[in-house]
């Protein structure tokens, strides 16, 4: 482990490395940001978001928490997609959760976790929602990776259901939701491959948030089929 010092001078090599070949990088970087990417995925410190990625600073949008959460009563995540989708105009939103969470496991733990316990609940909806399929895998193991799977799935459902992807979406077909999963064994990422349009359009049965008549929303909705 790195000791408190060191980190200082970790980031004075860091900048070195960086303005070796490009002498203007944190000119240019410091001018503005246009990331194509809003990233959420979990806290874990073995989940490094945008190294993963291969992408540089200035590239994604982060934003992280216990177990990739997206409740939309967390004004923290609704301000961070708002401000994504409206002001930075990401093209994508990636969800990224990963086996062997913590959080996931701890969810579904029977212990009482103090302030944690509002929080992991929503994994325990997840659970609850896809209980038959859940229940009818016998490896514990299998199990928890396949919550972690739903965990995302239904993460990037809660980002379809607001407004601001629903508007931006029907306005400009973009961004587009997608759910992925890091395997800290092999430090590859699996695509989920969720059906975004398929999940926009059935949500907004529900979920519709256009105000527009009936009708048009329909039309609307028929656009994206
Ligand atoms: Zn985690």
């Amino acid at each position: 482990m790195a000791t408190y010092e060191q980190l200082f001078e970790n980031n004075r090599a860091w900048v070195a490395s960086k303005t070796k070949d490009k002498a203007d990088f944190f000119e240019k970087l410091a001018e503005d940001q246009q990331p194509d990417y809003l990233y959420i995925g979990c806290s874990d410190s073995r989940v490094p978001a945008i190294e993963i990625m291969g992408l540089e600073p200035g590239d994604v949008f982060v934003h992280r928490n216990i177990a990739n959460l997206v409740n939309n009563i967390d004004l923290n995540v609704m301000s961070v997609i708002n401000y994504a989708v409206w002001n930075l105009n990401v093209k994508h939103i990636i969800v990224c959760g990963h086996y062997n969470c913590g959080g996931v496991k701890a969810a579904m733990t029977p212990k009482d976790m103090g302030i944690l316990n509002p929080w992991l609940r929503n994994i325990r909806d997840v659970y609850r929602l896809h209980q038959n399929e859940l229940d009818s895998i016998q490896d514990e193991h299998e199990r928890y990776n396949r919550l972690v799977e739903l965990n995302v799935y239904e993460q990037c459902v809660n980002i379809i259901k607001t407004a601001a992807v629903q508007r931006s979406y029907l306005d400009k077909k973009y961004p587009v939701v997608h759910g992925w999963v890091f395997d800290l064994k092999t430090g590859l990422l699996k695509d989920l491959h969720i059906n975004f349009e398929q999940i926009l359009h059935d949500i907004q049965k529900i979920y519709n948030l256009m105000e527009l008549p009936s009708d048009l929303s329909e039309k609307a909705v028929g656009n994206i089929k």
